[in-house]
């Protein structure tokens, strides 16, 4: 298939990568340029605007940082929207807010073109090997002519619903839980560490009884090892999403306390200098409450 991928960073440049591999056509563009020589070397072509790389693609994908850059890439005036031609699809793979995702729906729907949200779990690492979990909603058919591509860059799909915003709203709980697991590993960790417990015994024991879900593996890893560098997820891409996984609870009327406190933690982390350090840096903030350095 004819096929665009805007936005290159950790995610996107894996997954552009990984379309490629599949034999689809690809055209590309991010913002810093440079980050499309390995792509190009491997026969994409790179497009000067994002309306440019839309115009001949059946599909384009998104993979941007947050709602701003979004906004501009998409509904900017050289935006993807301003590129893509009747019929064609935006798959908006982007951890965003439930209200942009929706805005993009209705401004595809008012110029006859598809819009589908599919965002992932999965960190890069995943994303490299094309393991990641694709959370997809959407009109069936237009869900339907993405699956080839879906499976390129991910091991399952699952279908969330006819509206694009339910896989954004899915995605939003799923990382909140996910920052849930950061945060109480890190109080957990935190204790039995003031106990002089060695950290990596206790995780052993965690992990190989009633705590074996890849979630506590993967972070309890990262967490006892401290490696909070280079980043595979930033702490500040965290907070977004407890943010926004705030918003959509308040669209609602449905209180998160947890993630309230989890997001003041975020914010800690990131006075204290750890805004680039990956998310699971949140485990520090309970170690520095508890006098541990
Ligand atoms: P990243 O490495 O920080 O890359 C961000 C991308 O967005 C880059 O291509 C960057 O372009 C672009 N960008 C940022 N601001 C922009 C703006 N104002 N205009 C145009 N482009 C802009 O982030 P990532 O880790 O790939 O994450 C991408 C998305 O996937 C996020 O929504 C994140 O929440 C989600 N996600 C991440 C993970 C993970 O483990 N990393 C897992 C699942 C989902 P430049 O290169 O020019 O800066």
């Amino acid at each position: 298939m004819k096929v665009a991928f805007l936005g290159l960073g950790n995610m996107g440049h894996n997954m552009a990568h990984n379309l490629l591999k599949a034999g689809h056509e690809l055209v590309v563009w991010n913002r810093t340029s440079g980050k499309a020589i390995e792509l190009k070397n491997a026969g994409a072509r790179e497009a000067n605007t994002p309306a440019e790389a839309s115009q001949t693609a059946e599909v384009v994908f998104t993979m941007l940082a947050d709602d701003p850059a979004v906004e501009a890439v998409v509904l900017g005036t050289q935006g993807l929207i301003n590129g893509l031609q009747k019929g064609a699809i935006h798959v908006s793979c982007s951890t965003i807010s439930v209200a942009l995702s929706r805005q993009m729906a209705e401004a595809h729907q008012q110029r006859e073109q598809h819009y589908v949200s599919a965002p992932v779990f999965g960190r890069p690492e995943a994303a490299a090997a094309a393991k990641l979990f694709m959370v997809a909603a959407g009109d069936k058919q237009v869900l339907d002519r993405c699956h080839p591509l879906f499976s390129a860059i991910g091991q399952h799909t699952f279908i969330m619903g006819s509206d694009p915003e339910m896989a954004n709203v899915v995605k939003l709980s799923g990382n909140f839980l996910i920052a849930s697991v950061i945060e109480s590993l890190g109080e957990a960790l935190a204790l039995v560490s003031k106990y002089g417990i060695d950290p990596k015994v206790y995780l052993d024991m965690l992990t190989s009884t009633l705590f074996s879900a890849p979630v506590y593996k993967t972070y309890g890893g990262l967490i006892v090892d401290r490696k909070f560098e280079p980043a595979g997820f930033k702490l500040t891409l965290g907070l977004k999403d407890i943010r926004l996984a705030l918003a959509a609870g308040e669209g609602a009327n449905v209180p998160l306390p947890v993630a309230s406190l989890i997001r003041d933690h975020f914010l800690a982390g990131a006075a204290n200098g750890m805004a680039d350090k990956d998310w699971s840096a949140l485990a520090l903030v309970a170690a520095q409450n508890a006098g541990l350095k």
